[in-house]
């Protein structure tokens, strides 16, 4: 039989699912969630909950809903952001945004945090806070660090989010204990030779055939300067030079990202790219540049957290739904919460093959089990009280 909380839950449903296919036909990317701050605050007015002003640049906002007696503050987290990607469906809620989609359920995290809210709002907690953050942009702009740089991180004890994960099962979860997702720093390699005619290649300096050496080079500094059992990844994304199929191309600009979970590792990077990248332009008498941007960095799950949460799994999906996932190699700005206090981004499941459910996250066919949203939002009321019961803090 579902508990109280869950029976609840079932009961918005309708809602949930209204809520997240209104936000999946208007998405918005990056700090550009006006319209989705405005839904989430009319949401929240509804419930007669009461919304921060708005911060991190405007689209970001939280909303504190208070216990019977004062006590620590717990903090659930949800991201509102889109992609810059065309949707590929056939669902009645595709994308009404040419060129703009929610294939990384940001829709369904939002919907999920405003369901929490509502099953909070109605029977509240008897001791302590839950701050509901909704920031803007995860997908690009570290939109966390300037929720925090706002205060929505002052006088919280402790950080909960879910992702969806089409990997999983609907009805199962996955932690992943201390780090969980890497750090993502960008870079940019700029190779400069000297341009001329193609058929005279040894009056010119070509910068195609050096940044050829140069992407290729690169991948020693990952397969064989750097310890095997570190993780480590350095991918090339972009590569642009050249005017003409008979002319020597002058100068090749490439982008691309260095993943790694270490700090040294990470902080190491930079350098190690840097000798090689000079050392093969010089090699040919071409020059080369490296721009390296820090971006998030890794998110590691605190330990502690995790017992709440596998309660909260056990009440409302069931003993042995929360599986121990492997850390990823992908990027979530959740990171720089966690970096503040002791913070969990859990994994929430929405595959479901037999509706077709399973493309991966940021696939243009990307599409979720509804019947997770009412789980989600269950879930996170659920690890919200009881990290307050439990909080003797
Ligand atoms: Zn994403
Ligand atoms: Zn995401």
């Amino acid at each position: 039989m579902d508990s109280p909380l869950l029976a609840d839950a079932r009961a918005l449903r309708p809602d949930l699912v209204a809520w997240r296919r209104h936000l999946h036909m208007h998405p918005e990317l990056s700090y550009q969630e006006q319209a989705t701050a405005a839904f989430v605050r009319e949401r929240l007015a509804a419930l007669g909950l009461e919304a921060s002003p708005p911060m991190a640049g405007g689209t970001g906002l939280t909303c504190t809903i208070h216990g019977v007696e004062d006590g620590p503050t717990v903090a659930l987290r949800a991201d509102m952001d889109a992609l810059p990607i065309q949707e590929d469906s056939s669902a009645p809620y595709v994308s009404k945004a040419p060129g703009v989609a929610h294939l990384c359920g940001h829709d369904a995290h939002t919907t999920m945090l405003i369901g929490a809210g509502a099953l909070l709002a109605r029977q509240r907690p008897a001791r302590g806070h839950v701050r509901l953050l909704f920031q803007p942009a995860e997908e690009a702009g570290a939109g966390a660090a300037r929720m925090i740089e706002d205060g929505a991180l002052d006088a919280v004890a402790a950080i909960y989010a879910l992702h969806v994960d089409p990997r999983t099962p609907v009805g199962h979860t996955g932690t992943t204990v201390g780090p969980a997702n890497a750090a993502a720093d960008e870079i940019a390699i700029e190779v400069t030779g000297a341009g001329g005619h193609a058929a005279y290649p040894h009056l010119s300096v070509d910068a195609v055939a050096v940044a050829a050496q140069v992407v290729t080079a690169i991948q020693h500094v990952v397969s064989r300067h750097s310890d095997p059992l570190e993780p480590l990844v350095v991918t090339i994304g972009t590569i642009q030079g050249g005017f003409a199929s008979n002319v020597i191309a002058p100068s090749v600009r490439m982008t691309g990202t260095v993943r790694t979970f270490g700090p040294e590792l990470r902080k190491a990077m930079p350098a190690r790219l840097e000798r090689v990248i000079h050392a093969v332009a010089a090699a040919h008498g071409a020059t080369a540049t490296l721009d390296v941007r820090f971006g998030y960095p890794a998110t590691v799950n605190d330990g502690s957290l995790l017992p709440d949460f596998e309660a909260s799994v056990a009440a409302v999906m069931g003993e042995g739904r929360n599986a121990q996932m492997a850390p990823t190699m992908g990027a979530e700005d959740f990171a720089y919460y966690a970096q503040r206090v002791p913070g969990m981004i859990a994994r929430l499941g929405v595959r479901n093959e037999a509706l077709g459910f399973s493309h991966p996250l940021h696939h243009p066919r990307f599409d979720l089990d509804e019947d997770a949203l009412p789980l989600g939002a269950a879930l996170l009321a659920d690890v919200a009280r009881r990290w307050l019961a439990g909080a003797r803090r």
